[in-house]
């Protein structure tokens, strides 16, 4: 935007601004809306079609917009616009302009006489003496940029049709002819100015809404790059304060572990150290059940051979000694319960 006011727009500019924004194709009987969005008069029916709403939304800036009962067909017509694309398509000459006198088409234009020409009217009116000092310039010669401005002819006043708009009331805001001041616009109740004279300070006005726009362009962009800026480094951020989460998670997974397998190192420990000591008094218990069994087993094994073999002298020296024998083990033995549960013990 920065040449927007110190330079003249180039053909590209140009034709970026005359570009239908639904169809991408240069304007077609355009409408503009009041937020300065234009679209082909079709193109603009058929996004409307079926909507009922009595505010519609603008299809690039949702700005609002109403219809009247003319539908798009008595929505505004921007006059530079219009006329813009019929400047386009004459320099891009991909259109056949009518001869104002005939249906020919035009192969040239007088700038003086403001009319398009077919060869043969051309001709004529370059016979005409009174015509010699007339500026005529081929389809050719239009179609240069710097002819741009005298393609279109001065507009005529609407009560007065032959006389050109060429002055201004300010009070009532209008573009008026001579007729116009000396009839309507009264000098006294009506300020009026010429049309140059206007058109200049319209011009320096705008010169300085674009200056106000440059500046709240470079803003705005200033404010974008900073908030992009920051949507960077939160992402940035983001990505740094999850990966620190991963690190702390596995070094907590690690210290955890290492903290149970310690634990279920003592308690393994624990147990067996308990195990052991049972095992110990199991084994000298056994021991005593064994010791037991052999005194047991030899009485019974005496007093069976007493009984197969022995004399009635030998069984009357012998039983006391067999019953001794059998009634001390008996006195001294006495089993032990031992409780079998190991883990019981570590772990309740
Ligand atoms: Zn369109
Ligand atoms: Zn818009
Ligand atoms: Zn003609
Ligand atoms: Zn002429
Ligand atoms: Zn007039
Ligand atoms: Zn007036």
């Amino acid at each position: 935007m920065a040449s927007a006011s110190s330079m003249p727009p180039t053909d590209q500019d140009l034709k970026r601004l005359l570009e239908c924004s639904i169809c991408l194709e240069t304007f077609d009987d355009p409408r503009t809306l009041p937020c300065l969005h234009s679209f082909c008069k079709k193109c603009l029916e058929n996004f409307v079609d079926g909507k009922r709403d009595d505010e519609l939304n603008c299809p690039v800036c949702r700005g609002k917009f109403t219809l009247n009962e003319e539908g798009v067909a008595g929505m505004t017509r921007n006059h530079f616009i219009c006329n813009m694309v019929e400047v386009l398509s004459i320099q891009d000459q991909d259109k056949c302009i009518p001869c104002s006198h005939c249906d020919q088409s035009s192969v040239g234009r007088c700038v003086t006489c403001e009319l398009f020409m077919c060869d043969k009217c051309l001709q004529s009116h370059n016979g005409y003496i009174g015509f010699r000092d007339h500026v005529v310039l081929t389809m050719e010669e239009l179609s240069q940029p710097e002819n741009r401005s005298k393609i279109k002819g001065k507009s005529y006043c609407k009560k007065h049709p032959s006389k050109k708009l060429k002055l201004y009331c300010e009070t009532c805001e209008e573009l008026i002819c001579t007729y116009c001041i000396v009839f309507e616009h009264v000098r006294l109740d009506h300020v009026c100015c010429t049309l140059e004279e206007i058109a200049e300070r319209k011009r320096g006005e705008l010169k300085t809404i674009c200056q106000t726009l440059e500046n709240n362009e470079s803003h705005s962009t200033r404010q974008y790059d900073e908030l992009a800026a920051t949507s960077f480094f939160l992402d940035k951020n983001l990505k740094e304060v999850k990966s620190h989460i991963h690190k702390r998670k596995n070094n907590v997974l690690k210290c955890t572990k290492n903290v149970l397998e310690k634990k279920a190192q003592s308690l393994i420990k624990e147990t067996e150290n308990i195990a052991r000591v049972k095992n110990r008094t199991i084994d000298e218990e056994l021991k005593r059940i064994s010791d037991h069994k052999a005194v047991q087993r030899k009485a019974y094994d005496i007093a069976k051979a007493l009984i197969e073999n022995g004399s009635n002298e030998e069984i009357m020296l012998s039983h006391k000694s067999v019953q001794q024998s059998v009634e001390k083990s008996e006195k001294g033995y006495e089993i032990k319960e031992i409780d079998d549960k190991v883990i019981g013990k570590v772990t309740g």
